[in-house]
């Protein structure tokens, strides 16, 4: 056999050994961790997903230069799959082409133009490091933290391939032996260039070029199989593993839990401690992150000076299990619990100000072009630290033990829960036994909303829109006890399946069907996080049903409001659950609303602080999230910021009044927005109406709760 067939053979050999030998390594790592179960379950969403994430780069396009530039990079790589089989082919005959498609003329231009998108791409990507390099903006860098020395390498690992290659097709050319037609014209246009050097060089370039380009593609693939380039082969196992649809929404189910096991059991496992107590599907998140700090740029923490960074997060937490391989494949989970002294992954490796400065808006899930769960494995570190370690935020004690004890959050309790309904002059059924057959909703008012003065406005605005609308409805009062939202996502999943298990019981002994609720809070753990321990009940947003009340004639809006609006996307409402269009649609039905957006608005909304359990948390650290959110919707010069969730109004009307704004700007839930427009007499615009005036001197003077912990 030639030498160059055994040159390449060789080294191909080489680098698969060293690349293989280390993917069977990460196989075993990430196969360490707990079950995942219904990770392969419905197989026509997941693979429907695989075709639009990866093979459409659907995600990555959003973000619409790289996003460009990182498609035509994948799928030149998918293309040009076809010229490694054309090198190593040549290996063996200089005139080799594929049997069949390896002469045609397209197949030759495909190449060709993909081998040229490929290196605009990479120079586009050269333009997008040094534009965004964290030495020029610091941690306003998304590769703020990155491995950027990696990222450099493999632009020219990736160059040197197309370069390879090109010089090898051109040198096939003047050495006769090019399968293609001039179609093929950037291997023509260089071996014009390439053609005064003769056929003796040529040919001598035509060996070294295959060669080098045999070379370069698996020297590649060992250089990836150590870096954060990885994600090239993992990304699309992890995508078809995800959770469907998404993510978001409600958290991950987990086991019926019981404090007894705690202890007893060592098979249980609360949450996440320590690496190997993740299941392998938040490993394979870990080895996937490519470190493009989308996820970081979107974050409300870090964009506010907090210290999470949920890129940073991913990859000390991939640190960790790649410095934990050893222990992990030489022990087993019993044995570690029996005799090893490991240490926790909080404080550890996470700080406890990462891990409490989480809000779970969803911001990181929404953009990982790779789908990594990042909320999920948030709350399972703080289900650990809550359950195990009993270590969290002092003043979170408060919150779940008068949630425990009381039913909300708040400590007011179960008699103040009707307090809402006494001003509206109407009645509102209370349900004390079963729901009668002529009320078609359960009206779920949630805790801030029956029981926070500001809050309270929009739940009573919602009922007198439904009672104007003529929608039947019923409260359930004293019944209602908070969903648990708050409390799961602190991570105290005992007291969250406690809270759950009793209101499921008290919706089924009414006969709850149709939910409707104006807290996107409790609107997402009713509809997404009940089923799984048995709730199923049909749960609809007042942002939805007066979208649908106004689309149907049945609320007609008026000239009532005159003025400029800015809709705030609540994260659980927006993100989480998709619910963009409705709000906007009722807004748009107002005549006299100019509606504006925000520039960080639906998708990429920005988060009001509140998320996660933040509410009742002290932040202390960095910017008031909710003020950087107000001052980008004052900085649209709206009269009126409207949301549809009584935290987002709570936090968005605290920043609205640390400005001083409060006479020229009313945060109202959108259902005040529907009421006033359809008053016949327009009010003044900048006026802040009576009802949302008095709104804030009886929040402020009242006996509801003060809103967020303050800093
Ligand atoms: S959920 Fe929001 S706050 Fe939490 S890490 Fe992701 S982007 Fe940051
Ligand atoms: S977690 Fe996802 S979005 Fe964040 S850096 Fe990693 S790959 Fe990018």
């Amino acid at each position: 056999m030639p030498l160059t067939i055994w040159i390449g053979l060789g080294i191909t050999f080489v680098m698969f050994a060293i690349a293989g030998r280390r993917f069977f390594w990460l196989f075993r790592l990430i196969t360490a961790g707990q079950p995942a179960p219904g990770r392969f379950k419905d197989l026509p969403t997941r693979i429907k997903a695989e075709l639009v994430e990866v093979g459409g780069q659907k995600k990555l396009l959003q973000w619409s230069v790289p996003g460009v530039a990182h498609a035509f990079t994948f799928w030149g790589f998918t293309i040009l799959f076809l010229t490694i089989i054309e090198a190593y082919g040549v290996l063996f005959q200089r005139d080799f082409h594929i049997p069949g498609i390896g002469t045609w003329s397209f197949i030759g231009f495909l190449e060709d133009f993909f081998a040229v998108a490929v290196l605009v791409s990479l120079a586009v990507f050269v333009g997008i490091r040094v534009k965004n390099s964290p030495k020029r903006e610091g941690k306003r860098s998304r590769f703020f933290g990155s491995h950027t020395g990696a990222a450099w390498l493999v632009l020219l690992a990736i160059s040197g391939v197309i370069i390879s290659l090109l010089f090898y097709r051109a040198a096939a050319i003047n050495t006769g032996n090019f399968p293609y037609t001039n179609w093929a014209f950037a291997s023509h246009a260089l071996a014009y260039l390439l053609h005064p050097l003769g056929e003796g060089v040529n040919s001598v370039i035509y060996t070294v070029a295959v060669l080098a380009n045999v070379a370069i593609i698996t020297g590649f693939l060992v250089f990836v199989s150590y870096s954060k380039h990885l994600h090239i082969f993992l990304a699309p196992i992890n995508v078809i593993t995800s959770r469907r649809p998404r993510a978001l929404g409600g958290l991950a189910s987990t086991p019926d839990m019981s404090m007894e096991d705690v202890g007893d059991n060592d098979e249980v496992v609360f949450g996440a401690g320590r690496i190997e107590d993740f299941s392998w599907k938040q490993l394979l998140d870990l080895a996937t992150c490519t470190e493009c700090g989308r996820c970081q740029s979107q974050c409300p923490a870090w964009n506010t000076g907090k210290p999470l960074s949920p890129k940073l997060l991913v990859m000390e937490l991939r640190d960790n299990l790649f410095s934990s391989a050893d222990r992990l494949a030489e022990q087993n989970r019993k044995y570690q619990l029996a005799g090893t002294e490991v240490d926790t992954l909080v404080p550890s490796v996470i700080d406890p100000d990462v891990l409490w400065s989480c809000t779970n808006c969803g911001a990181c899930v929404e953009e990982c072009p790779v789908d990594i769960e990042h909320i999920d494995a948030i709350v399972d570190m703080r289900r650990y630290e809550v359950l195990i370690e009993s270590r969290f935020p002092s003043e979170a004690g408060l919150m779940l033990r008068n949630v425990e004890n009381q039913g909300d959050p708040w400590g007011l309790g179960k008699a103040k829960r009707e307090d809402w309904i006494a001003s509206l002059d109407f009645e509102v059924p209370v349900v004390t036994d079963t729901i009668p057959d002529d009320i078609e909703y359960l009206y779920w008012v949630g805790c801030a909303a029956a029981l926070d003065e500001r809050a309270r406005k929009g739940a009573q605005a919602t009922a007198r829109m439904l009672h104007r609308a003529g929608v039947s409805f019923a409260i359930l009062g004293k019944k209602e006890s908070c969903t648990g939202d708050p409390v799961r996502r602190l991570g105290n999943e005992y007291l969250f399946q406690e809270q759950a298990q009793t209101n499921i019981a008290t919706l089924e002994s009414v006969g709850a069907k149709k939910i409707i609720a104006t807290c996107p809070h409790c609107f997402n753990t009713l509809a997404n996080e009940y089923p799984a321990l048995g709730g199923n009940f049909e749960v609809i947003h007042h942002s939805q049903l007066l979208d649908h009340l106004v689309s149907a004639g049945r609320l007609t809006p008026g000239g009532g409001y005159q003025g400029t609006v800015t809709y705030h996307d609540p994260c659980f409402l927006g993100r989480h659950n998709r619910v963009f269009d409705e709000p906007r649609s009722v807004i748009d039905a107002i005549p006299g609303a100019n509606q504006v957006e925000m520039k960080r608005c639906r998708e990429r909304g920005f988060c009001c602080g509140a998320g996660g359990s933040r509410m009742w948390l002290e932040e202390n650290l960095g910017k008031r999230v909710n003020m950087e959110r107000t001052e980008e919707a004052l900085g649209t010069g709206a009269d009126v910021v409207s949301t549809a969730c009584p935290y987002c109004m709570i936090m968005l009307d605290d920043a609205v009044r640390a400005h001083q704004k409060e006479d020229d700007v009313r945060v109202l839930d959108l259902s005040q927005l529907l009421e006033e427009s359809l008053d016949a007499e327009p009010v003044s615009v900048g006026a802040p109406s009576p009802d949302t005036a008095s709104a804030g001197e009886s929040g402020e003077a009242g006996d509801g709760p003060e809103g967020p912990a303050q800093a």
